[in-house]
């Protein structure tokens, strides 16, 4: 047995290898020592190799699937290695032979499907990047659903894309590896290498038309050597990692990166899009919009979050739709009732095509078209805008596999088919009838027994069991005689004789004594053949239901995203190819809903105008901390992103021109995990805006240039602007601390200042949160340090510093340095000691009254004291 595990290890070096041996998988030698400490569980020992103890440790198999889990989640691949045979099998080769074992699947973060190692709501993503001469191309597939895209990219896009996909896994070819290793990094993603054949693009067309039957690619679009690469490399590593059982994919979609919001993963990161900065899904915009009723809705949510459209077609039909849902909304919410019942159709029909579908996926493809065709009938009548009538028709047509399925299935199967009972009683004559002898062998029994009684006219005749003889006809030796002779005798076959009794066994006897005995047996076969013939009826129409569960998705999410816009007030965007950016009434979803949360509803909305027929529109945001200026930015990168994923927005009206790129920087945000100075960072993240930006960009800078010394960060500041405005000529809002800045507005067109409002009375600063034109007279630093605890000694001196710094400038002659040398030194008094908690010695000479002591008592208190003390 080592040797044929040591084999099969060999195989497998970067993975621990999960030996099946019975009811458990086992590890052994460092796969056991890594495995035990990984998944905490004991390691022991089992045999010698070599002369030394072999390390081993081992899960049961019902629940392995919990530690594939955890070992994923903590950078592990697992091989899982089965048994091929029975032992019963092996001994038949030969009475040494070891069971054959094979490894039979690759478990790894990207290939994951069971519902237990995934999250529900979100994608789950292998990708492939490859690049062949000049050509770069990303391939992605979601096996847990069948999804399967490529994308052309350019060098500067691929981090970009990387982060709005942001997959559990990345295969690159070894040559590759070196060079994306930082990204990877960056991003948290794991890279899986693989060999350069993988990537071989003649290969992988051939790969990509075996495995969708068709004779050229060109039936699915055009696509250039990189893409076929990619998409080729990641068919063949789900063969290396499903053994050559392929997941069911649809054919490649193929996505143009002008077809997409660019967004890069900083702002990604900074917008809290589907992540907030904490990691969670809680705080991100997208949980704060989520109300999806079902898992392939909340994934498409995600999706076009992340990847918010640039096509006016898409967009305005989307509108539509949630236009119309609002106003039929009796429909809407009669649909949204339905979609709460419709399981994960995608899911279970891959685990089916993966063989690791059981009975409980077989019930969700049967309850998930029941409701898809309900929902289709809801419709029937109903004139539908395109986008939904394209949806409503993908619904339907499934009545035959629904029926049968209807039909074979009980209600509420078990999860396991190899327990049986989910095929439901009168569905299959063969199975009944197993069932009936398994449960009711003994009155099967009884009533052949009577039926033998009537025939022999022996009243007295039974049918007994034993275990020499398994079942039996017993009768008396005197009635014995007639049985053994004709015509009895010919279907009455003695078996023994004993002192009182003759037994005999029947044709029909030993029959349903092999049936009984293997009627239990018979039951589980039947119900795994029919398993087989439902699946394969399902899968026989994957396609379709694929397209259904996208439709249910599609659904989903327009009445989601309806019953969002009327719970939260939200209105329809005007989207158009101008460069307008005129929003009324806007609002940060997030903060509102965390303020609502904290029982305040006191968010307050600000307009914001950055339309730009011609030029740039920047606006120039200076106010106090606190006062409100990284929520008014965000919240129109929000409102634009919001409107091109096809959603109304959280303002009274928006009219947004439709935006090609969106940015957001904030300055000096720690990073010390990359092992940059902060300062660093917003720099090379401020020159990638620059570099990039194009005159449909819309660009959020919050105080760009804080990291540095004041003057230095004033120029640049200043520098980036001007850039912003003359070169990229983006629409951008930009919020900062340097008042200087506010000059700018003057001199530059389409520059203009705001400023948010704050009041100041009786010596605190109170946030109004609103939006004004104009620059504001002063930051309140010290105010807002205040309310921050600062200590009163270093608050009053800060007023006299900044008194004296400010009437300098005011005066214009003094530099910085003379004034701080003319400065007072620091005169703030010491803090008075802390009250002296008196001491039980005082305490006690306080209560005592000399007049009243005796020379003994004085003497005694002398002692008391001395004690207390
Ligand atoms: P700044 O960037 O100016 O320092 P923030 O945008 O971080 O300020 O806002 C500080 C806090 O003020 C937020 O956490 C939020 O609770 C509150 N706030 C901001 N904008 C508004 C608003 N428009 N209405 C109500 N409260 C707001």
């Amino acid at each position: 047995m080592m040797a044929q595990y040591l084999d099969i290890k060999a195989a497998h070096e970067d993975a621990l290898l999960f030996y099946r041996m019975g009811d458990f998988y086992e590890m052994f030698f460092d796969d056991a020592v890594a495995a035990a400490e990984a998944l905490d569980i004991a390691l022991t020992k089992r045999g010698k190799h070599d002369g030394s103890d072999i390390p081993m440790c081992g899960v049961p198999v019902h629940s392995a699937e919990g530690y594939f889990l955890t070992l994923i989640r903590k950078g592990f691949r697992v091989a899982v290695c089965e048994q091929m045979e029975s032992p019963a099998e092996a001994k038949k080769r030969g009475s040494k032979s070891v069971v054959k074992r094979e490894v039979v699947r690759l478990v790894t973060p990207g290939t994951l499907t069971e519902d237990a190692l995934l999250e529900a709501r979100r994608h789950n993503f292998l990708a492939a990047l490859s690049r062949v001469r000049d050509e770069i191309a990303l391939a992605w597939a979601d096996i847990s659903t069948g999804a399967f895209h490529v994308m052309p990219l350019t060098p500067a896009r691929t981090g970009a894309e990387l982060a709005r996909l942001a997959p559990s896994e990345l295969i690159v070819s070894e040559t590759q590896e070196e060079s994306l290793r930082e990204t990877a990094t960056d991003l948290g993603l794991p890279l899986t290498p693989l060999g350069q054949a993988s990537f071989d693009s003649t290969a992988a067309e051939k790969r990509l038309c075996d495995l969708f039957a068709v004779r050229t690619l060109d039936a699915f679009g055009t696509f250039g050597r990189a893409e076929v690469s990619a998409l080729g490399a990641l068919i063949d590593y789900l063969e290396i990692t499903q053994k050559g059982k392929l997941p069911l994919l649809q054919p490649p979609v193929r996505e143009a990166l002008d077809r997409v919001v660019q967004i890069d993963a900083a702002t990604r990161r900074n917008l809290e899009l589907t992540r907030a900065l904490s990691g969670g899904r809680a705080g991100s915009l997208l949980s704060a919009i989520d109300r999806t009723a079902t898992p392939g809705g909340a994934r498409l949510l995600e999706q076009r979050l992340s990847s918010p459209s640039r096509d006016l077609a898409v967009i305005q039909a989307r509108l539509a739709a949630i236009d119309f849902a609002l106003d039929r909304d009796r429909l809407a919410r009669d649909i949204r009732v339905a979609l709460r019942k419709t399981p994960d159709l995608d899911r279970a029909l891959s685990r089916l095509s993966l063989d690791r579908g059981g009975p409980r996926d077989l019930t969700a493809i049967r309850d998930g078209l029941s409701q898809a065709a309900a929902i289709a009938a809801l419709c029937e009548d109903e004139d539908l805008p395109r986008l939904l009538s394209e949806a409503t028709g993908a619904l339907t047509g499934f009545d035959d596999l629904t029926n049968l399925l209807d039909a074979a299935l009980v209600a509420d199967p078990p999860l396991l088919s190899r327990d049986g009972g989910f095929i439901a009683t009168g569905h299959d004559a063969d199975l009944d009838e197993a069932r009936t002898l398994r449960d009711e062998g003994r009155s099967v029994i009884a009533a052949l027994q009577k039926g033998y009684a009537e025939q022999t006219g022996i009243a007295s005749l039974k049918i007994k069991h034993n275990n020499v003889l398994g079942y039996f006809v017993e009768t008396t030796a005197t009635h014995a005689q007639k049985m053994l002779a004709a015509p009895l005798s010919d279907s009455f076959i003695h078996r023994q004789t004993t002192a009182n009794q003759v037994r005999f066994t029947t044709v029909e006897l030993s029959d349903l004594e092999t049936r009984i005995l293997n009627a239990g047996n018979r039951a589980l076969d039947i119900e795994k053949r029919l398993f087989e013939g439902l699946k394969a009826a399902i899968l026989e129409q994957a396609a379709r239901i694929n397209a259904a569960a996208r439709a249910v998705a599609e659904l989903d999410l327009t009445t989601a995203l309806a019953d969002l816009a009327r719970g939260e007030n939200w209105c329809r965007p005007k989207i158009d190819d101008s460069r307008a950016f005129a929003i009324t009434g806007g609002r940060h979803p997030v903060v509102e809903q965390a303020l609502r949360q904290q029982g305040k509803d006191s968010f307050i909305a600000n307009d914001c105008d950055l339309s730009a027929e011609s030029g740039a529109a920047i606006w120039l945001l200076t106010g106090p901390n606190m006062a409100g200026k990284s929520t008014f930015l965000r919240q129109n990168a929000l409102i634009a992103l919001l409107a091109q994923i096809g959603s109304f927005v959280p303002a009274d009206s928006a009219h947004i021109g439709l935006i090609s790129q969106l940015f957001s920087r904030v300055g000096a945000s720690d990073d010390l995990a990359r092992g940059r100075s902060t300062f660093m960072v917003e720099m090379v993240e401020t020159a990638a805006i620059l570099n990039q930006a194009d005159d449909r960009a819309l660009v959020i800078l919050d105080e760009i240039g804080r990291g540095t010394a004041t003057y230095d960060g004033l120029s640049i500041a200043w520098a980036t602007l001007e850039h912003l405005h003359g070169q990229n000529r983006a629409r951008a809002l930009f919020a900062t601390h340097y008042h200087e800045l506010t000059a700018l507005a003057g001199k530059l067109d389409g520059v203009e200042n705001a400023t948010v409002a704050v009041k100041e009375w009786q010596g605190d600063v109170i946030f109004l949160h609103e939006v004004r034109k104009g620059a504001a007279d002063r930051s309140y630093g010290v105010q807002v340090a205040q309310l921050a605890g600062l200590p009163k000694t270093v608050l009053d001196r800060a007023r006299v510093v900044l008194e004296a710094l400010e009437k300098g400038e005011r005066e214009g002659g003094a530099t910085q340095k003379a004034l701080i040398d003319d400065l007072p030194l620091f005169a703030a008094s010491p803090p008075p000691p802390p009250p002296v908690k008196p001491s039980p010695a005082l305490e006690l000479l306080d209560s005592v009254h000399p007049d009243e002591l005796s020379p003994k008592q004085a003497l005694d208190l002398i002692y008391k004291l001395k004690e207390a003390a």
